[in-house]
């Protein structure tokens, strides 16, 4: 199946007029959104917030003072976020590799690309996690690809259903502009549909304002 990226502009206009501005300007720092994206893996972001004020409240919110914690008080911090064992491992690996870049001015001063490529480097951090803090904490012009989308843009049957994560960034790359703001409203719009109506069964496709473009909803079938 090939990737009929040009559609995508035109399917996230739909999602914009039924939807309105999302707005996720997060107003936390670089370096918060990257403690949210490794404990985020596998967790409910309610859960995710009480790790991180957990860790606030212990003035643990900075690479440094991960990095210096003690083990077991590290993983018993950041137990709300679940699976806090090998979170703990990945978060200390992150941090130690955040302090070798520089920090937050190490990273603001490189280049995406060789920004990329260092934080995947680190043991447990992704593709979406790692473009998480490109786009949320750097403003980098980087679309993060999510379950949600990769659902949505299969079923309407513009990707195939097992598009790997770097080809369904680069049909979101090819189709909008290079905008962080950009990027950052279309997954916001992204997460709203799959969240709400795109669902791993039974989806709301009645309700669904791509409804009309979807391959897999456009007959009106309700499948589970
Ligand atoms: S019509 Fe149904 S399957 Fe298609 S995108 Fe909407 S909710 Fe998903």
């Amino acid at each position: 199946m090939a990737i009929e990226h040009g559609e995508l502009p035109g399917l996230l206009d739909r999602l914009s007029e039924a939807f309105g501005p999302q707005d996720w300007w997060p107003a936390e720092t670089a370096f918060e959104v990257l403690v949210g994206a490794v404990l985020t893996q596998n967790a409910a972001w309610r859960n995710v917030e009480q790790a991180i004020a957990r860790l606030r409240a212990r003035d643990w919110l900075s690479a440094t003072a991960i990095v210096n914690a003690p083990a077991d008080a590290l993983r018993e911090c950041i137990r709300p976020s679940g699976y806090y064992n090998v979170k703990a491992q990945r978060l200390t690996a992150a941090c130690e590799t955040w302090l070798e870049l520089g920090g937050e001015a190490g990273l603001q001063a490189m280049e995406t690309g060789a920004a990329r490529e260092a934080l995947l480097a680190v043991k447990g951090l992704g593709p979406e996690s790692v473009d998480d803090v490109l786009l949320y904490g750097f403003n980098r012009p980087v679309f993060v690809v999510d379950a949600y989308t990769r659902r949505i843009f299969s079923r309407v049957g513009v990707v195939p259903p097992d598009i790997g994560y770097e080809p369904l960034q680069s049909a979101f790359h090819a189709a909008l502009p290079r905008d962080a703001r950009r990027f950052n409203e279309a997954h916001a719009l992204i997460v709203a549909l799959g969240k709400d109506y795109c669902r791993p069964r039974s989806p709301h496709c009645e309700w669904c304002p791509l409804q009309p473009a979807c391959a897999y909803g456009g007959a009106g079938v309700q499948r589970s």
